[in-house]
């Protein structure tokens, strides 16, 4: 074991992994008579109880609107709800609360920087630059406003072990380029992309990145300071709390210079019929009732996040990481995609002469459940040239026994397929 590895272990041998585990509901029920393994969490994460129960106390106790009522109940939930906005900043060391933007996930957040940021400085012959490894979500609402504006959609290359070819990134940073969108963490391969690397070339050249946190903030610290980004979206379910909450983070001038996306209540200071003045970032941004139970349940999800501690989290996913890609790799026929040097839990996989779904079918027989599938990044699958990919994601409350447990099952439904 390496120096910096087993220093790593240390860091993290007061916590006791199988309690923390314990905390998560879920996973101590069984599918089809076996116990569950879930190694899907980078589709969604797993919730726990402390974030179950923020909500269910939200609705019992404290359910409100936000920012209309003056009564207890109505100050008392936007109170939580707010809270949750500093949280949200202290976890992205975002400079400002009123820089995170609440959406309903990672989505609508880059749809938003699409539509209220890049759609009005587009012009025919501009720009996007993306990556051969986007999730949909950061490829389709540029095509969308580059079919509306003229401009085109420009593609940085991979090798083939899944990692970003940085050189051939900053040779597309040419003048027509009016914005840069990166994954910070590829959902198919598990590659960590360099994105202070990458901001610093943009901004030399006067380029904004949005960053795509999705499948990073479970994993990694995030801190957009560093980063040097100017967009940075991530999406809440992943990172075990409610679906439907999510964030943009983005540099005040950015804020300031976007008109709101979305128009309604919330986001005004007056409406006149003559016209209407709107409120400051971030409500600027936020018309309507908001996920306020969902907000509340993030919060709960950042506060355990803390309470186990990133540092914790990574070196136990590194241990986890390590073994179920040696695991893996013992499997005969076994072929895992994405292997960059970088990486986060994440292992895409297909066997020889088995069909992904097939075996993705019978491991849920097993109690093991992974995705098989394009998992929304089409381009990423033509690359490969494979129409789908089986892809086993982990999170800290996975254990040592399910990825033996895996490897075994993959064994059993292996001879079920020959
Ligand atoms: N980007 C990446 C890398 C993802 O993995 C996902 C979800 O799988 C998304 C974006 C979209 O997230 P959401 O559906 O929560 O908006």
């Amino acid at each position: 074991m390496s120096g910096s590895q087993s220093t790593l272990n240390v860091a993290h041998q007061a916590l006791d992994f199988d309690r923390i585990r314990a905390d998560f509901p879920l996973l101590s029920r069984s599918v089809h008579g076996k116990p569950l393994i879930y190694f899907d969490s980078a589709n969604t994460s797993q919730k726990p109880a402390a974030v179950i129960e923020a909500v269910d106390h939200f609705y019992r106790q404290t359910n409100a609107n936000v920012a209309r009522a003056v009564h207890t109940l109505g100050d008392e939930a936007t109170t939580a709800y707010e809270a949750s906005r500093d949280k949200l900043a202290r976890f992205i060391n975002a400079p400002s609360r009123d820089e995170v933007i609440f959406t309903s996930g990672t989505t609508q957040a880059i749809n938003l920087v699409a539509y209220s940021y890049a759609l009005p400085r587009l012009n025919p012959g501009d720009a996007i630059l993306v990556t051969q490894m986007e999730h949909h979500a950061n490829i389709v609402p540029w095509q969308l406003i580059c079919e509306r504006s003229g401009a085109t959609l420009k593609v940085a290359p991979i090798t083939e072990s899944g990692e970003l070819i940085v050189e051939r990134f900053f040779e597309l940073l040419t003048p027509e380029v009016k914005l840069a969108a990166v994954t910070h963490v590829s959902n198919v391969l598990g590659t960590v992309n360099p994105i202070a690397v990458l901001a610093r070339e943009c901004h030399r050249r006067g380029i904004p990145l949005l960053v795509d946190g999705s499948q990073a903030a479970p994993h990694l610290r995030v801190d957009v300071r560093a980063l040097g980004c100017d967009f940075y979206a991530l999406t809440g379910h992943k990172l075990f709390g409610p679906t439907g909450t999510g964030l943009l983070w983005a540099r005040r001038e950015h804020l300031n210079a976007m008109p709101p996306f979305f128009g309604g209540g919330e986001m005004i200071r007056e409406v006149r019929f003559e016209g209407t003045v709107f409120a400051d970032p971030p409500h600027k941004f936020e018309a309507g009732t908001p996920n306020i139970a969902g907000f509340v349940g993030l919060g709960a999800a950042l506060d355990y996040i803390e309470l186990i501690g990133l540092d914790n989290i990574a070196a136990r996913e590194l241990e986890l990481r390590v073994h179920l890609t040696e695991a893996m790799r013992s499997v005969p026929g076994l072929r895992i995609i994405g292997e960059a040097r970088e990486k986060v839990p994440v292992n895409s996989f297909l066997i020889d002469g088995v069909h992904a779904h097939d075996l993705a079918t019978l491991l849920d027989h097993e109690g093991v459940a992974v995705r098989s599938g394009h998992h929304c990044a089409h381009p990423l699958m033509q690359f490969y040239g494979v129409a789908a990919t089986l892809r086993a994601s982990l999170a800290f409350y996975n254990t040592h026994e399910e990825i033996d447990a895996f490897i075994a099952a993959i064994g059993r439904v292996r001879k079920l397929l020959a």
